[in-house]
């Protein structure tokens, strides 16, 4: 079978230096803790277990004095400082990108801005940024617009892994609500949009289209949702292992694609058995 792979795809820089900073850690100390899978993989986060890395999602069960990873999603400041109260050595990998994010968040609210953050109210990066400030509402989609101040100025920023169809749909719906002043940061990540274009460029030129990546993975579901737009036999997968051959019979070109949580090697041995498969 002809297989395509997107110019741009699988691990982001963020998530790179995630990875890095967990296997040096992992080499000098042996147990450390991750507060929340150190990516939505579960591949990685097996193989991470296996070294010793364990993933907790809530402090109390970390023991006093250990070393906590804050994955490239980061963590919001009341986190860090019940960390800090157990004595856990801090080690901060959180993406250049999110600290931006968090840092523009409280630059808005100090210029007195109501802030307004558009994704997912349960995303790690989201309730991260949400703990920076103390006036801030959610919104996942222009439907939830009602929940917002209308005699309040607005400092709007976006989780950096949205689209910016989403960001610009949403922007454009605040700015015909009547609010007194909006002040707009573009805080996308152009990773991922560079990934989401890639994607949607190959797509609509191949019989089928793999999308590899965690379910976890918001990243990856935007992925999905693009692709689907524009080629109906689109699939999400985690790898190789998990999916049905006889989707395959009659396609000639297969595109694939991969979340920026997605290892190199999940590529790889996807890619291979693909080119290798006969139906
Ligand atoms: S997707 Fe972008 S913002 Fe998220 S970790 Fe990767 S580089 Fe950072």
């Amino acid at each position: 079978m002809e297989v395509i792979v997107a110019k741009k795809c699988g691990f982001c820089p963020g998530v790179t230096n995630a990875i890095s900073i967990a296997e040096k850690l992992l080499a000098d100390k042996g147990n450390i803790y991750s507060l929340g899978p150190i990516i939505h993989n579960p591949d990685v986060v097996e193989s991470f277990a296996n070294k010793g890395l364990k993933t907790v999602n809530s402090i109390d069960e970390i023991e006093e004095g250990s070393t906590v990873l804050i994955r490239s999603h980061g963590a919001a400041p009341a986190q860090i400082e019940q960390l800090k109260a157990k004595g856990a050595k801090i080690v901060d990998a959180t993406c250049v990108l999110v600290k931006r994010l968090q840092q523009k968040a409280i630059d808005l609210e100090k210029e007195g801005y109501e802030v307004v953050v558009i994704g997912d109210k349960n995303h790690p990066e989201v309730r991260g940024v949400v703990g920076c400030v103390k006036n801030v509402a959610v919104i996942a989609s222009k439907d939830d617009l009602c929940n917002l101040p209308k005699d309040k100025k607005l400092g709007i920023v976006c989780q950096t892994t949205k689209g910016p169809e989403l960001f610009g749909e949403v922007v454009g719906e605040i700015a015909r609500g009547g609010f007194k002043e909006l002040k707009v940061i573009n805080t996308l990540c152009k990773e991922t949009v560079h990934r989401q274009e890639s994607a949607v460029e190959l797509c609509k030129n191949v019989d089928i289209m793999f999308v590899l990546g965690g379910l976890q993975s918001a990243n990856t579901h935007r992925l999905v949702e693009l692709c689907k737009k524009h080629n109906n036999q689109t699939f999400h997968l985690q790898n190789w292992k998990e999916f049905d051959k006889s989707i395959l019979f009659g396609k000639a070109v297969a595109g694939v694609t991969a979340g920026a949580s997605t290892p190199q090697w999940v590529i790889n041995e996807f890619v291979e058995n693909l080119k290798a498969f006969k139906g």
